[in-house]
């Protein structure tokens, strides 16, 4: 009698273990630095609680599901009503539960609606990036709600209304009025199908009716249908104008909101994104009528900064993931993270995120004292642009660049990283794509140009010893002020966030970093791919020790 064959061929081997169950704040040291020299120190504690709750191997699992399981709209009941809902699957409930009861909603606020003191924005932002390692597509309501409260502090009596209900921690799903639910969400609805960028074309109409005007036309995105309460553009009598659209009438009665179809999205697939009409739906004027762009680009500064924070927090998870895996996989005989081009190419990369990390932070800080100091308002005002437009555009590639770290590994869908590179390029897209966040840039340093100048002195004075400096700082004032074409916007904003880096790196005290960030990012211009920057043996163990404690 002949032994059967055995079932298993083989034993796996050289395999590296999976990066979960982590302390996501202790285990980053460029975020750690980043908080302290920011103004949260004393948020450590509670950072480190949260890291590890966000780092478990079940959220990261939630992660995953919430992701697979795509909301589905369900537009008609059984019988044939109307119902105009979206079901999720209970991971992204789960998160939207989580991230409600720390507050990411409402702690950058006071009960009434007004800034909360520093340092409200680090402290959040903190936690925003650590929530983005983990799941991006519940942010977007989350994200979309602290803003709304810019815009709607424009409309005190409407505000007054919601606030309760904004500020409460108890995340509610259920399709009511909002004022019976716990809690309350808000999202946005500017892009038509004529156009994203050039709102002031919007062809949705509102007609007066009393204490409030009645809605009719379209809105080609808009995200997070599920909300509570919308912030729409539509064309009053004196122009494009504000308004809060609930998704309740006052009597009670579903407002005119009718979905059409749920985008079928490349990433951010557990978010909805809906197409929605609008039919005689109830809205209250948010800020003066004609003044619609005004009042919601309060809203969308905000929106700007957490595409900026989700993307470094993209950045930070695939940095680890790559790092992870490269000090546990063997090739001839020696990790991976002993090759001498590998190190350079996590190393690299490391140094991209700890300049990321630094600059995201310190514009936080800068949001953070805005309300009361001019020159960091001035800076919130000229940056906030540039960082968005400069961090979103590098995410992608660097994602791309950890994917490769890991190997065919990195392209399945059963790990982490080919989700965070479907995830990437939006942030980049939303809220102002790219050439229309250096339009900005030119704007501001057009209309505001003396308090641009002074954020650009003192960027200078920060740094103005580092290599590249000198240079980089001609070219971005011959840009900004007109003496060359607008085509080179791109190039002076991308030069720009370089600077605001290199200055947050010498502010928060790390001269190493901001030497070497100015040498391989703004005086070289380098070869385009991580690991051609030169960086030594000595500066790369740092950078990676800095990374991932070993
Ligand atoms: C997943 C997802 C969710 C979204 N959710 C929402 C939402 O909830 N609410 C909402 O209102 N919108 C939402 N949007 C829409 C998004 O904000 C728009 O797609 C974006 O603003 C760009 O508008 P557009 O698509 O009409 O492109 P366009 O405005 O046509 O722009 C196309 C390109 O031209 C560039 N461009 C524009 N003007 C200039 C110029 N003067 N010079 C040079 N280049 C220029 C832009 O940078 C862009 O790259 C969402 C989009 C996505 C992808």
């Amino acid at each position: 009698m002949s032994d059967l064959p055995r079932f298993e061929t083989h034993e796996v081997f050289n395999q590296s273990p999976p990066y979960q169950d982590v302390d996501l704040f202790a285990g980053d040291q460029p975020l750690q630095d980043a908080v302290r020299a920011n103004g949260a120190a004393g948020e450590v504690d509670a950072l480190s609680e949260f890291g590890r709750r966000w780092g478990t191997a079940d959220m990261m699992a939630q992660g995953r599901l919430a992701n697979e399981n795509a909301p589905k709209l369900a537009t008609f009941d059984a019988r044939g009503f109307r119902q105009d809902i979206v079901e999720f699957h209970p991971a992204y409930h789960q998160f939207m539960a989580q991230s409600m009861q720390a507050g990411l909603h409402v702690m950058t606020w006071n009960g009434d609606g007004t800034p909360a003191a520093a340092p409200a924005e680090v402290a959040r932002a903190a936690r925003y990036y650590m929530v983005a390692q983990i799941e991006n597509g519940h942010m977007c309501p989350i994200t979309m709600t602290r803003a709304s409260v810019a815009a709607l502090a424009l409309e005190p009596a409407v505000m007054t209304r919601l606030m309760p209900k904004i500020s409460s921690r108890r995340y509610d799903p259920s399709f009511r009025p909002w004022w019976e639910k716990s809690a309350i969400t808000l999202g946005m609805g500017m892009t038509e199908k004529q156009g994203g960028t050039d709102v002031r074309a919007n062809t949705t109409r509102a007609e007066p009716a009393g204490d409030h005007y009645r809605i009719t036309g379209h809105k080609w995105f808009m995200s997070a249908p599920m909300c509570d309460l919308f912030l729409v553009l539509a064309q009053a009598p004196s122009g494009l104008s504000c308004f809060a659209m609930p998704r309740f009438r006052p009597d009670g009665q579903v407002n005119g909101l009718r979905l059409q179809r749920l985008k079928d999205k490349l990433g951010n697939r557990s978010n909805a994104s809906s197409e929605v009409e609008f039919v005689d739906a109830f809205a209250w004027l948010v800020g003066a009528e004609g003044r619609g762009v005004r009042t919601i680009i309060e809203m969308v500064q905000l929106t700007r900064l957490d595409c900026a924070i989700a993307s470094a927090g993209l950045m930070r998870m695939a940095l680890a993931q790559a790092v992870n895996h490269t000090r546990h996989r063997t090739v001839f005989q020696k990790r991976l993270a002993d090759q001498p081009m590998m190190r350079a190419v996590t190393a690299d990369m490391a140094l991209e995120l700890e300049g990321t990390v630094a600059l995201v932070m310190r514009l936080c800080r800068s949001f953070d004292h805005a309300a009361r100091n001019p020159a960091e308002a001035a800076r919130a005002r000229l940056l906030a642009p540039a960082v968005k437009y400069w961090v979103c555009k590098r995410a992608p590639a660097f994602v791309y660049e950890a994917m490769e770290c890991l190997g065919g590994n990195g392209y399945v869908e059963e790990g982490m990283l080919a989700r965070l590179y479907r995830e990437a390029p939006v942030n980049a897209i939303w809220e102002g794509s790219g050439n229309v966040m250096c339009l900005d840039v030119l704007r501001a340093f057009a209309r505001e140009g003396d308090a641009a100048r002074m954020v650009l002195q003192d960027l200078a004075r920060a740094c103005a010893d580092l290599p590249g400096v000198a240079d980089g700082l001609a070219f971005i004032a011959a840009v900004l002020k007109g003496a060359e074409p607008e085509s080179n916007g791109r190039a002076a904003v991308e030069r720009l966030a370089v600077l605001a880096a290199i200055a947050a790196l010498v502010e928060s005290g790390a001269a190493r970093l901001a030497e070497m960030f100015a040498r391989t990012r703004l005086a070289a211009h380098g070869g385009a791919a991580y690991g051609t920057a030169p960086v030594d043996i000595g500066a790369a163990v740092y950078l990676l020790d800095r990374a991932l404690p070993a």
